[in-house]
């Protein structure tokens, strides 16, 4: 199976369609779920340019379609365009109350939705309801379901040379007898099998091409991604290292 390194990249079946609108390490990645009987919205991170990826998608119907945000942990290119899409839901006057889910003791999203709400409460139209989910647990709405599964992620918030993980979770989602896996960011490890497993689809990370000379493990190679996506009916291998004048690593 290739990695997918040009974005959007989209699956479907009856129930749903999935559209990656982009994707890439130290930069973005932002996945939509949306379902074909309710066209109820799902999102799964949000990255920079999440609301111009909407509007290109769905006009404005989305500020009242999107049922759920699921964010996976807390670096910049998973949450960073949460603020804007916040924003213009505000603007455009949304009604519902809007689920945003992230892992627990992730500062970074507690920290801008906490900022948001103290900036605008009195003139928001819709309450954000801001869950800090841990693995093992499962969130319904009326449109979908979530299992939280665990993943080992890390970044540069360590100033030590300790293997130190962050805040960071994978979300199986159910809709309707369709089962999406979305790995976020992580190393290899058992639980993150299970939320590959059977999967109708999994969107699994692809970062690295080869393992790293050294340092803690942070991310997945491709054969790791291929080895995961083997255990789900369907994959798709997205969050590669992005071209940028020809670096062709992310920056330590
Ligand atoms: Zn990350």
């Amino acid at each position: 199976m290739k990695p997918i390194n040009d974005f959007p990249a989209m699956w479907e079946n009856d129930e749903a369609r999935v559209d990656v609108c982009y994707s890439a390490a130290g930069v973005s990645t932002t996945v939509i779920v949306t379902s074909k009987f309710t066209g109820k919205i799902l999102i799964a991170d949000v990255g920079d340019g999440t609301l111009r990826d909407l509007l290109s998608m769905f006009k404005t119907e989305f500020v009242e379609e999107i049922d759920m945000i699921c964010i996976t942990h807390g670096h910049f290119d998973h949450m960073g365009g949460l603020h804007s899409l916040l924003g213009f839901m505000r603007d455009w006057n949304r009604g519902p109350a809007l689920d945003i889910l992230t892992p627990a003791g992730s500062i970074e999203v507690l920290n801008m939705v906490r900022g948001f709400r103290e900036a605008y409460r009195d003139t928001t139209s819709f309450r954000i309801r801001l869950q800090e989910v841990r693995p093992g647990v499962g969130f319904d709405t009326d449109f979908f379901k979530l299992n939280v599964f665990d993943v080992e992620h890390s970044g540069m918030e360590n100033p030590n040379d300790e293997d130190v993980l962050m805040p960071a979770v994978g979300y199986r989602i159910l809709l309707g007898d369709t089962t999406i896996s979305y790995t976020g960011d992580t190393r290899m490890c058992e639980s993150t099998k299970d939320l590959v497993r059977d999967a109708d689809l999994a969107i699994i990370e692809a970062t690295l091409d080869s393992p790293p000379d050294s340092g803690h493990r942070v991310h997945l190679t491709l054969d790791e991604a291929r080895e995961l996506a083997s255990l789900a009916k369907d994959a798709m291998l997205i969050h590669r290292i992005p071209k940028i004048d020809g670096a062709s690593k992310l920056p330590k």
